[in-house]
């Protein structure tokens, strides 16, 4: 038999699902404390909608533009939108108006800003700190060395509440290393939620302590 489209968005969701739970359980976890945060940016309006059909309710965006354009009216009720990508202070107010997380907090200026954005707007977004935890050049995020210091910054010098830790580990080492890491540092903070894994390693990151797991060409297909 030949699958549509919606069908395929909807058994790839089961599958994800499906796998998130044997991992869970393989660690002795429960399954309803690990979100699936479904990855859109890049995919078709189609795609979106089918994965929205199939009762998926978190997504994941990483740019504040493109979210903007996408998740308007209708589309946008009920569900919880998460900012994964890096965010310009200048793009801040944006964000707080459309996020209800950013996962992406990693510098003073930008704490800074989003406390000043929601105190004038009101609006209370979640926010995580994201750790560069490979030290890549390339790549946003606090460096390990410097979470201690930040998270407390954020806490004690802008009055953010930390909601949890974001991770991209480098694409050429084991994320398991990684993901310990990063659970580490949460840790010894008290903060309590971890995001780490995508479509190649989100089982692993729910044996390291995910509490969302933000996938998206397992969910959706190639960008
Ligand atoms: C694109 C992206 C993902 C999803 O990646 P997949 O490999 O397609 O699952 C997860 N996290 C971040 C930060 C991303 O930018």
């Amino acid at each position: 038999m030949t699958r549509t489209e919606p069908s395929s968005i909807a058994d790839n969701r089961r599958a994800v699902l499906e796998r998130i739970a044997t991992a869970a359980r393989a660690a002795g976890r429960e399954t309803d404390d690990i979100a699936l945060v479904a990855v859109s940016k890049q995919q078709p309006q189609e795609k979106i909608d089918a994965m929205l059909a199939a009762g998926q309710r978190v997504f994941g965006e990483n740019r504040v533009q493109e979210a903007a354009g996408r998740w308007v009216d209708g589309r946008r009720e009920g569900v919880e939108l998460r900012l994964i990508g890096p965010l310009q202070s200048n793009k801040a107010r944006e964000a707080v108006a459309l996020f209800d997380v950013i996962e992406t907090v990693d510098r003073e200026k930008l704490a800074a800003v989003l406390a000043e954005e929601m105190a004038r707007s009101g609006r209370a977004v979640r926010l995580y700190v994201q750790v560069n935890t490979g030290e890549e050049v390339q790549k946003a995020g606090i460096a390990p060395g410097e979470a201690d210091g930040f998270i407390a910054a954020c806490r004690e010098r802008y009055g953010l509440t930390v909601e949890g830790l974001m991770c991209i580990p480098p694409e050429t080492e084991p994320a398991g290393l990684h993901f310990a890491l990063l659970r580490q540092i949460a840790a010894r903070n008290g903060v309590a939620k971890l995001s780490m894994g995508m479509s190649g390693d989100y089982e692993t990151a729910v044996r390291f302590g995910a509490t969302s797991v933000r996938v998206g060409t397992a969910l959706f297909g190639a960008r």
